[in-house]
């Protein structure tokens, strides 16, 4: 509903809508039949692993059912190429990967990619060779398709207080980093992971991509309406999108959030950063 709600107000973001409806179809269908992960959560194995920086789901645990998988990934890159949002070279791929055996090893390298980048931005192990980034074609096409269990994965995760305690910018749960925020009604800023939903706190004017603190080196700018918010950082030009709660009638909305920035994309881009 909200999302309609963007279509009528937003004739120029019906497209984008359209295929966001489409998805979200698609993980609902899935996500019902996910089953909830064990998943050790004592206080002490949240300790451990804030210390070593280490996300706490291993891709072992994750409750994957194959042919649910398979029919995810083929299925988003239908949506998506239906779309225009992936090109045919791409959507090939995709498919046949949705067919292949070697499937589960490829989603467990895309996976493994996100904690492996984390350690390498710590100075613990050098970038690997891995072209399944979030930021490539098929990369985006696992991640939608792995939404429904990543994010059933993140609820169990999201009840715990101990939460409370993880300090780092990427995923407690899953190694993602952010790609939304949102602003509490007592100012502090969450940030929500982009792989699983996962929210956190996290220091309001630090950039979660490079850890830069310079107030002066943060940019910082909200739509007309004061409903979100942009940091951009200075440092290393990246930006995040939040969603202002303070002044808010409903909670931050993940998908939704993130269909109503596109026009703060385009501002921010303009601007010279990029997400
Ligand atoms: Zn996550
Ligand atoms: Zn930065």
């Amino acid at each position: 509903m909200e999302l309609q709600a963007i279509r009528s107000q937003h004739p120029e973001l019906t497209t984008a809508v359209d295929m966001h409806l489409e998805l979200l179809a698609l993980q609902r269908r899935v996500q019902g039949r996910v089953t909830l992960p064990m998943l050790d959560l004592s206080a002490e194995t949240l300790k451990r692993h804030q210390i070593e920086a280490r996300p706490l789901l291993r891709f072992e645990d994750i409750p994957l059912d194959l042919s649910d998988l398979r029919l995810m990934v083929r299925q988003t890159a239908d949506v998506l190429r239906r779309y225009g949002a992936l090109e045919q070279p791409d959507y090939d791929k995709a498919q046949t990967l949705g067919r292949d055996m070697q499937l589960l090893a490829t989603v467990g390298n895309w996976y493994r990619s996100a904690s492996d980048r984390q350690l390498a931005v710590a100075g613990v192990a050098s970038v690997t060779g891995n072209d399944l980034g979030d930021d490539t074609a098929i990369g985006q096409v696992i991640a939608l398709a792995m939404r429904p269990f990543l994010s059933r994965c993140a609820e169990v995760l999201q009840q715990r207080s101990e939460l409370a305690n993880w300090t780092h910018a990427h995923c407690a749960l899953c190694g993602g980093d952010p790609d939304l925020a949102v602003i509490t009604p007592s100012a502090e800023r969450h940030l929500i992971c982009g792989r699983c939903a996962l929210r956190w706190k996290f220091e309001s004017l630090t950039c979660p991509y490079c850890r830069n603190s310079d107030r002066s080196k943060i940019t910082s700018f909200a739509t007309t309406d004061g409903k979100y918010r942009v940091y951009a950082c200075d440092v290393c030009q990246r930006y995040l999108k939040a969603y202002d709660g303070r002044r808010a009638t409903r909670p931050v909305m993940p998908i939704v959030d993130s269909v109503a920035t596109l026009p703060l994309d385009a501002a921010a881009m303009q601007r010279g950063y990029t997400s």
